[in-house]
């Protein structure tokens, strides 16, 4: 297997064609800085058309059975499974991330999604009796799928599997920096039986194509993973229109020690969220609250778990973190870490400094910080780096207003030797997922926000819901 994967395409997909763009834009790999990839830039007029195939595409989608909507994910799936090599090779080039973690958290997940979606389109009951009235889940329409750069291919088949199930079409907005998954999944796309257009691409800025699509009268849905920034645009924009906007944005998740848990496996499973693709993953718990009497405990084995992580080349096994994506993200977690440490926090590892041997990449240390006031920034605001603060609290109910004091509400965790405990500290908890020891993620569960981490819910059941229109018939 080729560990990078360079792909220069400079096409969107519009209608089952790949059709030139007029401009091209370079993919990096954030590990060398090196080109590695090139893709399409595509113009609004590209996106009405893009719109126009899934609209007509959906006129054939919309009306197909169950059945064929299950049979034709399970084949996507199996399409997918054929080119997982070359999706995790272009993972590991364009997002910079782990091969292991590019084959487990990005592609294999996602192959697993639309497997999901393709059970979910098979047992979802499309025609339900309530009393004398009958209610039919109907397709939405088109469904505009704008995804960030953090898990693109994952992002891309937790909207895309939700909405082929459901009977929806779909216009597919790929961040800028990481286009080349997005390209592989969409020929995996063309050799399925799906109609022509029910998938269509159009790559490039989304400043420009964002709107172009969020305003296009024939987009029923907005399916948005991004920023809490551009979050509040989109979900503006829709609003304007009473267009349903599913928003998937920021987080800031609290793990939460109770005074009977196992602090090791505690600290371990945490620092290892948040360390996960350099930190860069929206549900990573990147606040470790502590039992007070054990805080410098707590501090000692966050930063000898992180001092223990492997940084470095992303298509070596060995490698736990590889780069962050851009120049720009690590200057931007590097000036927060700087502002964090000028305000008197303690760097219990890591830090700022370059690593020596990896000047090229936009490598940042695995990084513990503790000593801040409560509410300190860097407490309370996303990082999207490889950041974990660790802060006291004082008993139950000091760590669930602790890990309810940020403006965001995407993930949790709770750790406790009593499962009925932390069960109880996790439904007090303002959050979307909660994971009591370490449970593993569970791609059926409804995952999403509360407060400014989001509106709605992707994946399972739930997922599939955003993606269907209720008509109640009575007679
Ligand atoms: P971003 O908001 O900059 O970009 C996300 C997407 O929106 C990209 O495709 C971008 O081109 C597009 N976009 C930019 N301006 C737009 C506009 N005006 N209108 C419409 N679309 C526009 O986010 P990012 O930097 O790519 O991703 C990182 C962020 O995503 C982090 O905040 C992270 O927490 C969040 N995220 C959330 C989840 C979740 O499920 N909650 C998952 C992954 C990432």
């Amino acid at each position: 297997m080729t560990t990078t994967q360079t792909l220069w395409r400079s096409t969107a997909l519009i209608g089952g064609r790949w059709i030139k763009c007029t401009r091209t834009s370079d993919v990096a790999n954030p590990a060398t800085g090196r080109v590695v990839g090139r893709a399409g830039v595509a113009t609004p007029d590209d996106a009405d058309a893009a719109v126009a195939a899934a609209v007509e595409a959906g006129r054939v989608w919309g009306r197909s059975s169950a059945q064929e909507r299950s049979a034709t994910l399970a084949q996507l799936a199996d399409r997918l499974r054929a080119r997982r090599d070359d999706l995790v090779a272009a993972t590991v080039a364009e997002v910079g991330a782990p091969v292991v973690v590019a084959e487990e958290s990005h592609i294999d997940l996602a192959i697993e999604i639309i497997d999901s979606f393709a059970r979910i389109a098979a047992s979802t009951p499309l025609r339900e009796r309530v009393g004398h009235t009958t209610t039919v889940r109907r397709p939405a329409g088109v469904v505009a799928c704008i995804t960030p750069w953090n898990y693109p291919v994952y992002q891309l088949a937790a909207k895309v599997g939700a909405a082929l199930a459901a009977g929806c079409t779909v216009v597919v907005k790929p961040a800028e920096l990481t286009p080349l998954g997005t390209y592989l999944f969409c020929d995996a796309v063309l050799e399925t039986d799906l109609p022509a257009g029910a998938v269509n691409l159009v790559p490039g800025r989304g400043s420009v194509l964002g709107p172009a699509l969020i305003e296009h009268p024939d987009v029923a849905v907005v399916s948005f993973t991004g920023s809490t920034a551009v979050g509040r645009l989109v979900g503006a924009q829709a609003g304007r229109l009473i267009k349903r906007a599913c928003l998937e944005l920021g987080g800031k998740s609290a793990s939460v020690v109770l005074d009977d848990a196992d602090l090791r496996a505690a600290v371990t499973g945490t620092v290892s969220s948040a360390m996960l693709n350099s930190g860069q993953t929206c549900s990573a718990w990147t606040r470790l609250l502590v039992p007070r009497d054990r805080y410098e405990e707590a501090v000692a084995l966050a930063a000898e778990c992180a001092d223990a992580l492997v940084v470095g080349d992303p298509t070596s096994r060995d490698t736990d973190l590889g780069p962050l994506v851009s120049e720009a993200q690590l200057s931007t977690v590097r000036a927060m870490v700087d502002a964090a440490v000028a305000r008197g926090a303690r760097v219990a590892a890591g830090g700022t400094a370059p690593i020596p041997g990896l000047g090229e990449g936009f490598y940042h240390r695995p990084t513990v910080l503790a000593d801040l006031d409560r509410d300190d920034p860097i407490t309370r605001d996303e990082v999207f780096g490889p950041v974990l603060v660790v802060e006291p609290h004082d008993g139950d109910d000091d760590a669930v207003r602790l890990a309810n004091a940020t403006e965001y509400g995407l993930a949790g965790a709770v750790w406790s030797g009593d499962e009925d405990r932390a069960v109880d500290v996790a439904l007090r908890m303002d959050t979307g997922q909660v994971d009591v020891n370490g449970a593993p993620f569970n791609p059926l569960a409804p995952f999403g926000g509360w407060k400014a981490s989001g509106l709605g819910r992707e994946l399972g059941s739930v997922g599939f819901d955003e993606c269907i229109e209720w008509t109640a018939v009575q007679v």
